[in-house]
């Protein structure tokens, strides 16, 4: 714990009293312009790459960035919880999922035995299936491709939501995808007409 503690510590003596006014202001209520959605790694933290002040984003992380099915019914629905807060209630105008490099959820999708001794995991990793599958004849990089497939996979399972499907339609929602790539730094974004990620200069 001494590294959190020290962190925290460092935190009140810099970047508390820089942001002092703003979180102030923020005690009142939170209004992100975004939701991200992106993966546990440590190592793709969305507010360090986009470079955010507290209450700027709202982001939801869980194992490979997976948006699960519109589904009706009882059940613990972490991930599409969050997705209906911030859109029905935060009102955000963006959704972005953002995918990573060296991404360990999608290595345990193209090798299921990477997830077999973890409880939950292989259940919600199966999730990804479809994109799994799309990239199956990729004679190159399989696995940045199965990364770009699945951003493209859980964009398109946001649309299944109908409260998203009627926002974006009228035009008060934007859905985006991304990829960040860890050792060179680089942030690709989905180009919607083509399809492709491309790199932001
Ligand atoms: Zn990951």
């Amino acid at each position: 714990m001494e590294r959190l503690i020290e962190g925290y510590r460092q935190f009140r003596k810099t970047g508390w009293p820089r942001e002092r006014a703003l979180y102030e202001e923020l005690a009142n209520g939170q209004s992100p312009e975004y939701l991200i959605i992106s993966c546990c790694d440590s190592r793709a933290d969305p507010a360090l790459i986009f470079n955010a002040r507290p209450g700027e984003l709202f982001v939801l992380r869980n194992v490979a960035n997976i948006v699960p099915p519109f589904e009706q019914g009882n059940g613990y629905h972490g991930t599409s919880s969050a997705i209906a807060f911030a859109v029905l209630q935060l009102k955000v105008r963006s959704v972005v999922v953002m995918g990573h490099a060296t991404c360990g959820g999608i290595a345990a999708a193209l090798d299921r035995k990477v997830a077999a001794q973890t409880p939950f995991l292989s259940e919600w990793i199966s999730l990804l299936e479809p994109a799994v599958a799309r990239c199956a004849h990729e004679d190159g990089d399989r696995h940045t491709a199965t990364e770009r497939e699945g951003v493209r996979l859980s964009l398109e399972r946001l649309m299944s939501f109908p409260f998203i499907a009627e926002r974006v339609q009228k035009g008060l929602l934007k859905l985006e995808g991304a990829r960040f790539g860890i050792a060179n730094g680089q942030l690709e974004w989905l180009d919607k007409e083509s399809g492709e990620f491309r790199r932001v200069e």
